[in-house]
């Protein structure tokens, strides 16, 4: 029974006397995942850590009893002018991880927060209120970021978002990648960074808590994380590649395959900042979900996996994939669909932001490096070119609502992209209703290049593209009510730490007129 007790973890008196939580002594610090915050609203926001001495280790280090833990909301970074307090309890059920909802406090104003145990303080935090319904706000600073494959290389771009102090940062997913431990990329290269050797792929949920605990063991992130809210979401790698509602590209039953997302869910809950509406039911999860900042941005934050529709004619790039035209065919489900279309139709807010996870204009991938020559265009299966009647009720409901300033956030693809989201994809003379900002990703895909070889030939394929790189980064979004600007962050290099960030490109869009320009 000892060994069962944890080598980080000694429990005052004995955990046997039921549920009840104990002031637990502990050996090392305890708060080694760093803290967070997530999900802002004009009152409050979600505080998370997760205790975890050891943090690679089986639950963490922690014995398997629930641990209470304090918590301070502050209105100073010395955390003097305390203004909200408790306790919390961290369960075994939920890998000793602390979600907390604050409440009660003011809009539009930065608040700090720690937590701790005896003997040890975590880190402090930074999170900012949003500002009230309906208020008018000066400007709205937030950062697009993900895909961050951990062995991939450093994340540089992390703690650069971390010097930023946003007012919060969209998270697209890829989070982790349920990949095993591998010693060189794809492309034969040895990591810049190797997992331990015994990570196998992720299927039980103490393989998908390990990845993230080994992911957030990382400071730059720490940093991102303790310097603004999160507003998370998922996408493949977060359960495996390429998922799609009950399946998976194995083809395995879907009787099984929700044992995985429903493991790989909870892990998801444990790490991140999210609300207890977001607690997984088995393989369930209640993830999309839409934040209004003040009059100035309402942030619809999409679910694109667990409701879609199967890639048709096989995933993968397919030129002339009829199944992808079927009407019912769709990215989000229906109760999804209707929930967007009531958000874009009541939004009393200027710009209609559509926080998701794959590439939702029309693209030819044509010409792309790595991708055979095709006579005929060449669409992704995975993104919403594989649901084109999903995408065009989208785009309806974008006319429906007569939304002035619709604007879709994305990642997954691993290179940076900007495009005017066009009424008729083959015309492009005809209407822009919109814009979409891809970004690229942390550290998934290596250093990259400033752009592709054949980038012109591209861009030849996608008039509606007005901007394309292949560099490692994030994306910065300055918003007003008259004027949306975003600059394509980017690493120098990721293979090595602390590599140089700039800007490569910054795009603009004004009020009431969809549409790219350069900023
Ligand atoms: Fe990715
Ligand atoms: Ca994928």
């Amino acid at each position: 029974m000892k060994g069962a007790l944890s080598a980080g973890l000694a429990v005052a008196g004995m955990p046997f006397a039921g549920g009840s939580p104990v002031r637990a002594d502990f050996r090392s610090d305890p708060f080694t995942l760093g803290v967070a915050s997530g999900e802002p609203a004009s009152d409050g926001f979600v505080i998370w850590t997760r205790l975890a001495p050891l943090p690679l280790n089986l639950y963490g280090g922690m014995a398997a009893v629930p641990v209470s833990a304090a918590w301070d909301v502050a209105t100073d970074a010395a955390m003097k002018q305390v203004v909200r307090s408790g306790e919390a309890i961290a369960r075994p059920e939920l890998a000793h991880s602390i979600h907390v909802e604050v409440a009660g406090l003011e809009p539009a104003r930065d608040y700090f927060y720690r937590f701790r145990v005896p003997g040890y303080d975590s880190p402090v935090g930074r999170a900012r209120t949003f500002p009230a319904p309906g208020a008018a706000v000066t400007q709205l600073r937030f950062a697009l970021a993900g895909c961050q494959a951990w062995e991939g290389g450093y994340y540089t771009a992390w703690r650069a978002i971390a010097e930023e102090n946003f007012d919060f940062v969209f998270h697209y997913g890829d989070y982790i990648y349920e990949y095993r431990h591998i010693t060189k990329e794809r492309d034969g290269r040895p990591v810049p960074r190797e997992m331990p050797e015994n990570f196998r792929t992720c299927y039980t949920l103490t393989d998908y808590r390990r990845r993230y605990a080994l992911y957030k063991t990382d400071p730059d992130l720490q940093a991102a994380h303790a310097s603004c809210a999160f507003l998370p979401s998922f996408d493949d790698h977060d359960v495996t590649d390429n998922w799609a509602s009950d399946s998976d590209p194995a083809a395995t039953p879907p009787e099984a395959f929700l044992f995985r997302r429903a493991a790989a869910f909870q892990a998801w809950y444990e790490h991140m900042p999210m609300r207890a509406s977001a607690l997984p039911h088995g393989p369930d999860i209640a993830a999309y979900r839409n934040l209004r900042y003040g009059a100035l941005a309402d942030v619809a934050v999409l679910d694109t996996r667990q409701y879609r529709s199967r890639q048709p004619c096989h995933d993968g790039l397919r030129a002339n994939c009829a199944d992808a035209a079927l009407p019912t065919r769709t990215m989000m489900g229906e109760r999804e669909e209707r929930w967007l279309a009531e958000v874009l139709r009541t939004t009393p807010c200027t710009w209609q932001v559509l926080a998701q996870q794959v590439m939702f204009a029309q693209f030819d991938w044509r010409a792309m490096p790595w991708v055979k020559p095709s006579p005929d265009p060449l669409r992704r299966m995975d993104g919403w070119d594989g649901a084109t009647a999903g995408r065009d009720r989208v785009m309806a409901m974008f006319s429906a609502a007569r939304s002035a300033n619709p604007v879709v956030l994305t990642g997954d693809a691993h290179f940076a992209v900007a495009f005017d989201l066009k009424e008729d994809w083959t015309e492009p003379k005809s209407r822009t209703l919109g814009v979409e900002f891809l970004a690229t990703s942390i550290s998934s895909g290596g250093d990259g290049s400033v752009t592709f070889a054949n980038a012109g030939e591209i861009l030849r394929n996608n008039p509606h593209v007005k901007f394309i790189g292949n560099e490692r980064g994030y994306c910065r979004h300055a918003v007003t009510d008259k004027h949306w600007q975003a600059d394509y962050r980017v690493v120098e290099r990721i293979s090595v730490a602390g590599a140089p960030v700039s800007t490569r490109k910054s795009l603009a869009v004004e009020a009431g007129r969809p549409g790219l320009v350069d900023a």
